[in-house]
């Protein structure tokens, strides 16, 4: 079994000004497939080949695991955004923010907080743990939740190639913008 590059749903110039058409050529159609492809090469003729994605995260290490789970954390990434998705959540999803972090825009700033503070490349999330609660974790590198047994809700890029181009060492104004194209409609069917 081959793994496929899912098309994106939206134009590469939809997501502009906050991702511009050169990021998503670039990050979705060189660094992503890139990936995707590595994987498909490490996985032929293996043990690997024919299960699901999520399970090879779970049971892989190093070169494989990286690859791997840099597949998955992309495509999770550019599916979660639209030019006119849903731009506040709401339904349980926001009961559960507003309970948990006090507000919407209090949540935003420490998802914010978490991936401006994290050293080097990798990822910011918000997942929901076994008890239903909501946490935002940040990783390294090629970091998972699935491998800390929570489920993913809405993830950040902080590598350097999901925003250097459009937003050069600003870290921090690239995830406060990202706001701007996460469709809440995705999150919340994640989340349901
Ligand atoms: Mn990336």
């Amino acid at each position: 079994m081959k793994f496929t590059q899912p098309r994106l749903p939206y134009a590469p110039d939809a997501l502009a000004p906050v991702i511009s058409q050169t990021t998503v050529e670039y990050h979705y159609g060189k660094h992503e497939k890139t990936y995707i492809d590595t994987l498909n090469t490490l996985i032929e003729g293996t043990e690997y080949q024919e299960m699901p994605l999520e399970e090879i995260i779970l049971r892989s290490d190093g070169k494989l695991y990286n690859n791997a789970a840099q597949a998955w954390n992309h495509i999770f990434y550019f599916f979660q955004f639209s030019p006119d998705g849903l731009k506040e959540p709401d339904g349980l999803l926001r009961t559960r923010i507003e309970e948990q972090f006090g507000s919407v825009d209090e949540f935003k700033k420490k998802f914010e907080e978490a991936g401006a503070t994290l050293f080097g490349s990798g990822w910011v999330w918000l997942s929901e743990d076994n008890n239903g609660q909501l946490v935002i974790t940040q990783g390294g590198n090629a970091s998972n939740p699935l491998t800390q047994g929570l489920r993913p809700l809405l993830t950040f890029d902080v590598w350097e190639h999901a925003y250097y181009l459009d937003y050069q060492n600003r870290r921090a104004d690239y995830l406060h913008r990202l706001w701007d194209i996460v469709d809440w409609d995705v999150i919340g069917m994640r989340f349901s």
